[in-house]
């Protein structure tokens, strides 16, 4: 088989294999191949990684942060160095074009280690508390085990997204891909070890949403940081929350992209497809309430739908091509009934819709699509589809939209395109998001915080924020004089 790792899991610094698990078909969403077969994690792996993170932890946090941090740039030094072959196996993985895993996938796993590397040694300083003669201080210490959950979408990224701020600070983790993209994360455990991380202190097993469960409510766990869906992120956080654990949740969106009368139309057309369709769509920040000034609506989806149909769909592995399949029969099936419920609720569909006829073979391919005159209340308006939808609603007023695009659960991204400054920074004050952008969509480089509020969860990753989210403050207060006491 074209992939085929030498086992499913990597614990303790190396590939191990429990043939009990149930299987784990990866499929190449390109052509529907089985490309690997690996096992979920029998209860005995679970242990067995959960007892290397908690051994390995102990000695890698006793490291200075200095040297913690060489290990990790030294890592991404090596993911750049194979960032073809990691970006080839990041395309079978998930079916997204190699033009796009070439410069989103290793490349913003690496400046994650680069990043967390390079301001660990200055970034888990404490501070020293006068008291008149007595006096405290606080240090920055870790958690201790850490889980890593992941989504199918951006595999690499998320295991090290995970990962690099969880190991800066000190903490093992262990890991579990999605079952969907199972392949990228063990690549990531070689490379640390190669780069000089003690064994066991970056594990990866498989498994699907049986295994999660087992690794959230293990007592030895102290945290767990997932990428996923609104619905597994309620059930995470609450078994979390009954052993009392530290949470990150990077879940879903149905984020607005706000587009004024007065804006570079081309720009924002630009924004609005980058907000759509990398990926095939499959982003959480997404942008997938275009709402467009209606001065503006005629223009922009005539030069919206030309640009849209001049997206070149077709074999991941060729460098032209700019859109690959979705990653998997059952999520196209999905983004399908979607388009359905569009259409049946009077959605006007300006282009795509289908299946392309350009692609043959049995991948899970979709056409980029385009719906306008979506009112507020249609289901593709309200839900998340996770595939190359967009959906453009009119408005006329800027109180209105704000409203409008504030009326849902969701509140991961949100974006505004104007030419007017005030305006742009009076909106995005008020728009209800974790990550906004202006001008601009769906760019995050590792020195900024990205992270939802409302459903789409809390905590931050990238960023020094994101080390917050992974260590604890220890304070120490100390008595210069005598003990009193009143009795
Ligand atoms: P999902 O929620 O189905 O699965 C996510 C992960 O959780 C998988 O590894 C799965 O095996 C595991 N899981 C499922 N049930 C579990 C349980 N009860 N306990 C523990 N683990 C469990 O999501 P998906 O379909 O893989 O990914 C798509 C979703 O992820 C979308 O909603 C998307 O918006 C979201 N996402 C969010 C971000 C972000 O940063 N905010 C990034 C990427 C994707």
């Amino acid at each position: 088989m074209k992939a085929q790792p030498q086992a499913s899991h990597f614990i303790d610094g190396s590939y191990v294999e429990d043939t009990d698990g149930t299987v784990i078909e990866s499929i190449y969403p390109a052509t529907g191949e089985v490309i690997a077969r690996l096992h979920a994690a029998t209860p005995q792996i679970i242990e067995k990684a959960i007892a290397s993170a908690k051994r390995a932890q102990k000695e890698w946090a006793s490291w200075s942060p200095a040297a913690r941090g060489r290990v990790l740039k030294k890592a991404a030094e090596i993911m750049r160095e194979r960032n073809r072959e990691l970006s080839e196996l990041e395309t079978l993985d998930t079916g997204k074009p190699i033009q796009e895993t070439i410069v989103a996938d290793p490349t913003s796993g690496a400046d994650s280690f680069e990043f967390f590397g390079g301001i660990i040694a200055s970034a888990m300083n404490g501070s020293q508390i006068p008291l008149g003669g007595d006096w405290a201080y606080t240090k920055r210490v870790p958690l201790g085990v850490v889980v890593g959950i992941g989504a199918w979408n951006y595999p690499q990224q998320i295991a090290c997204w995970k990962g690099a701020p969880a190991l800066a600070a000190g903490n093992a983790i262990v890991f579990k891909p999605s079952e969907v993209t199972p392949l990228g994360a063990l690549k990531i455990a070689e490379i640390l070890i190669e780069a000089g991380a003690p064994k066991g202190v970056y594990n990866v097993i498989q498994g699907d949403r049986e295994t999660g469960p087992l690794l959230v409510s293990h007592p030895d766990v102290a945290k767990v940081s997932l990428t996923g869906s609104v619905p597994t992120g309620r059930k995470v956080a609450g078994a979390a929350a009954s052993q009392l654990k530290h949470v990150t949740m990077e879940l879903g969106g149905k984020s607005p992209l706000v587009v004024f009368d007065d804006a570079d139309i081309d720009s924002a057309i630009s924004g609005a497809m980058l907000g759509n369709f990398y990926s095939t769509g499959q982003v959480c920040s997404n942008g997938t309430r275009v709402f467009v000034h209606k001065a503006i609506k005629e223009t922009f989806l005539s030069r919206l739908k030309t640009r849209t149909e001049a997206i070149l769909i077709g074999d991941p592995q060729d460098e032209a091509t700019q859109m690959g399949p979705m990653v998997s029969l059952a999520q196209r099936d999905k983004v399908l009934s979607y388009i359905d419920k569009g259409k049946a609720e009077g959605a006007t569909l300006v282009t795509g819709g289908g299946i392309p006829n350009s692609v043959t073979g049995e991948g899970f391919y979709i056409q980029p699509t385009v719906f306008a005159d979506v009112t507020d209340e249609m289901t593709i308006a309200r839900e998340e589809i996770f595939g190359p939808v967009m959906c453009v609603l009119d408005f006329e007023d800027e109180a209105e939209v704000i409203e409008r695009a504030n009326a849902t659960e969701f509140g991961l991204s949100a974006g505004v395109f104007t030419a007017d400054f005030s305006r742009a920074h009076r909106v995005v004050d008020q728009l209800e998001a974790g990550t906004l952008w202006i001008n601009t969509y769906n760019l995050c480089p590792v020195e900024i915080p990205f992270g939802g509020s409302k459903q789409s969860g809390f905590g931050r990753e990238n960023s020094a924020a994101a080390l917050e989210h992974y260590s604890e403050l220890k304070t120490v207060y100390v008595g210069m004089g005598k003990c009193e006491a009143p009795y």
